[in-house]
């Protein structure tokens, strides 16, 4: 046994430590990957982590943070080989204080997304990150990886919303920067590095986010596209007739859409067409939207942009769109194929373009194979995959390498992103190294070196 394993025992107890033969649950990711680890810790307070961390940095054992274990990156797989433990932040779900004057929400990292939604919507007010883990991924995780989601489109990333943090940094130590001030000059922001660092630089263990006026009231409205060329023009009008209610304007790939409803039969088809693209669309505000909705419905016919589309009649109706596109989670529906994909982001004028390209690429290689493309097209960012199913004869590895080589370098050509907001982790981290210039991801060691010299923090992750 690991002479660390007793020491780490008697700090935490039995509700703190779970031998790393017992923890499958925790070493499993979502895509259903197992690696192994001494011993997964459930730390309850910042002095617990930070005693934790101490004692790992003495033992030259490696510290994987964890949140809700939702990431689709391998980015809490520990790696083989190394001695690591996993620091699983789920008992520090204590929501401190929401400030309704102020705006603010302060909570420790372990809450989960949908924990701060309740808790600000209960004082008026949106805690602006959402998307379909809600339930399950919590706000360090968020952090961590600067998550995305639905509502970028109007309020921006997770980075956007973070006003102070506390972090254990590698060596033990505590720093508590738990501002709620919305303007401070005084010299480098430290907490912008902790913010997508996905736990190679620290362990984050409180925060102070920003809170937004409550939109009580919503609609949304799913359309037929009639041509891909017209996403953008189509993006454009609703920009112009909604202004700030525009909260979500998402691309739902028809065969995704299919899938989705073939796997939930609770799920409601919303029309009879079927197609190629469909466009889902929330609109927000103080008071009704219906109207505003109701013009980029019928604006849409009119510029020839949609061939058919529906407008959410009740809340049952508009959460029955919103979860067939958070159903569209590809990989569950493809088992038996090979799977490559991209988290793409491009410049929001090339995003078509990108599309017929990248699907010109797709059968170029294998006429057989299905390219799938669901996401937030307001930000520019679509969830990419091509896949191909495993049968006798056809070389995966060498057609794997060719989509990842032609791709990636098709969405660099438009000076775009194959990492846009899932984060790196370790699927993407020696891809990721070649999106970077040497000077940039020379930075990047030595911001990695600074922090952790003793590179215990999360390794093999972001960074080679
Ligand atoms: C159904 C589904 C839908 C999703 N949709 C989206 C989406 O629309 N947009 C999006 O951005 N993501 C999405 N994701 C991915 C995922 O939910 C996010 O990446 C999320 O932010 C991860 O949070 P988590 O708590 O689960 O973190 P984990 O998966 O546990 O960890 C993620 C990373 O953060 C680090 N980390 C976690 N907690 C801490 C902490 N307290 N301090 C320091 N580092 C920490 C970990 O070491 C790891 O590197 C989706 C996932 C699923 C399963």
């Amino acid at each position: 046994m690991h002479p660390i394993l007793e020491e780490l025992k008697d700090l935490l107890g039995d509700k703190g430590f779970i031998p790393g033969d017992e923890a499958v649950e925790f070493t499993t990711d979502v895509a259903g990957t197992t690696a192994s680890c001494l011993a997964v810790l459930r730390p309850a307070s910042t002095q617990e982590v930070a005693q934790v961390v101490a004692l790992c940095a003495a033992h030259n054992v490696a510290v994987i943070p964890q949140g809700g274990n939702t990431n689709v990156c391998g980015m809490t797989l520990p790696q083989v080989g190394q001695d690591s433990v996993l620091i699983n932040m789920s008992r520090m779900n204590q929501i401190r204080e929401v400030d309704a004057a102020c705006s603010t929400i302060s909570a420790e990292a372990g809450c989960t997304i949908g924990a701060l939604q309740a808790a600000a919507t209960a004082k008026d007010r949106i805690f602006a990150p959402d998307w379909g883990a809600r339930g399950t991924a919590q706000v360090g995780g968020a952090v961590a990886t600067n998550g995305g989601g639905q509502n970028v489109f109007r309020y921006g990333t997770t980075r956007e919303q973070v006003l102070g943090m506390e972090v254990v940094l590698p060596d033990g130590q505590i720093w508590d920067a738990m501002r709620t001030i919305r303007k401070d000059n005084s010299g480098y922001d430290m907490k912008q590095m902790f913010i997508g660092s996905e736990g190679t630089l620290g362990i984050i263990t409180k925060l102070v986010f920003k809170l937004h006026p409550a939109q009580p009231v919503s609609n949304s409205m799913m359309a037929v596209l009639n041509d891909q060329r017209h996403l953008m023009d189509y993006l454009n009008l609703a920009k112009e007739i909604a202004g700030d209610k525009l909260v979500a304007f998402e691309l739902l790939n028809g065969l995704g859409v299919e899938k989705a409803l073939e796997r939930y039969p609770d799920l409601k088809r919303p029309f009879d067409t079927r197609a190629d693209w469909y466009i889902l669309v929330r609109l927000a505000g103080a008071s009704s939207v219906d109207d505003t909705l109701a013009t980029i419905f019928e604006q849409g016919f009119e510029k020839e942009y949609l061939s058919d589309a529906v407008m959410a009649q009740s809340l049952e109706q508009e959460r029955n769109l919103w979860e067939i596109r958070e159903q569209m989670i590809p990989f569950q529906y493809f088992p038996n194929h090979l799977q490559c994909k991209w988290d793409v982001s491009v410049p929001l004028t090339n995003i078509t373009a990108f599309l017929e390209q990248a699907e010109q690429i797709a059968h170029r290689h294998h006429p057989e194979a299905i390219s799938y493309a669901v996401g937030h097209v307001g930000d520019g960012n679509i969830h990419y995959c091509i896949f191909i199913e495993r049968a006798p004869g056809i070389d995966l590895t060498e057609l794997e390498q060719t989509y990842l080589a032609e791709i990636d370098a098709l969405i660099w050509s438009y000076g775009g992103s194959i990492v846009a907001e899932h984060g790196v982790g370790a699927a993407y981290a020696k891809r990721m190294r070649q999106q970077k210039s040497e000077v940039e991801y020379a930075m990047m060691q030595n911001i990695k070196a600074l922090f952790d010299p003793q590179g215990i923090m999360n390794p093999g992750k972001l960074l080679e």
